[in-house]
């Protein structure tokens, strides 16, 4: 199909609401979804639980993500067109996953991210529920993080007694405002979500939050790490950002 087609078809797609959007284009797109579902799994991010997204690439006011499947069984029959609300634009309604809105919510706050990783990586986690253990960059491919690691306390949000899990725009809402404009943001006692302007680096920076998590508790156990600065972080995330594609390719060629 040509791109003129795409421009029709995705207009098309916009007016109804409903039209599922065909083509290579976004057939390379779910292709490159699945991949990162798997190469999640593989790196250690995702288990039975957590999810990727990527926003579509002709509905910018919409996403493309698996329905409720574990990331390692993912094909492309499994993924979903989700509208900002979080409903599944056409399509056979499917078992979709219950924190979709944390998706939907930072992609309606932030234009400038295009994919979005939830999970529950285990190197992570405990820096969400110890108030002095702040997470920050002590490795140089993890650069990103220099712009700090907020906490999202669901209690300041909807109270005690909740499941920690964001199912409701409102809780999507609450935690992409302490996202803000930053990378990633940690989930008291639940875990974490990194954005990144697009799935290959949503999915680098997911994979090294988890590796810069599990390097700073093991520089713990020995002393008092030297973090990187500011400066040093911006100079790495330049470096680093040409070379993604290296880590990808690897990663892909491993699922
Ligand atoms: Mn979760």
């Amino acid at each position: 199909m040509k791109s003129t087609e795409f421009t029709s078809a995705a207009a098309a797609g916009v007016e109804t609401g409903k039209q599922r959007v065909t083509g290579s284009n976004l057939a390379e797109v779910i292709g490159e979804l699945v991949a990162a579902n798997r190469i999640l799994f593989r790196q250690g991010v995702v288990d039975a639980y957590g999810h990727v997204s990527t926003r579509h690439p002709q509905m910018p006011h919409a996403f493309l993500i698996a329905s409720g499947t574990a990331p390692a069984l993912v094909s492309a029959d499994h993924i979903v067109e989700l509208d900002l609300d979080g409903h599944e634009i056409g399509g056979t309604p499917q078992s979709l996953y219950l924190e979709r809105f944390i998706h939907a919510e930072i992609y309606r706050a932030r234009p400038d991210v295009g994919a979005v990783v939830h999970s529950h990586s285990p190197s992570v986690l405990p820096f969400s529920v110890v108030p002095t253990a702040q997470l920050r960059p002590l490795c140089h491919m993890s650069g990103f993080l220099c712009s700090g690691v907020p906490v999202f306390e669901i209690r300041e949000a909807a109270g005690d007694g909740t499941d920690l899990l964001i199912s409701t725009p409102q809780l999507g809402r609450a935690l992409a405002a302490t996202l803000g404009p930053r990378s990633v943001v940690l989930m008291r006692g639940h875990g974490s979500t990194v954005v990144g302007s697009n799935l290959r680096e949503a999915v680098f920076q997911a994979v090294y939050t988890e590796i810069n998590a599990r390097l700073q508790r093991e520089a713990l156990a020995l002393g008092t790490p030297v973090f990187l600065t500011a400066e040093e972080s911006e100079a790495c995330v330049a470096t680093v950002s040409a070379s993604i594609d290296r880590a990808w390719n690897l990663w892909s060629d491993q699922i």
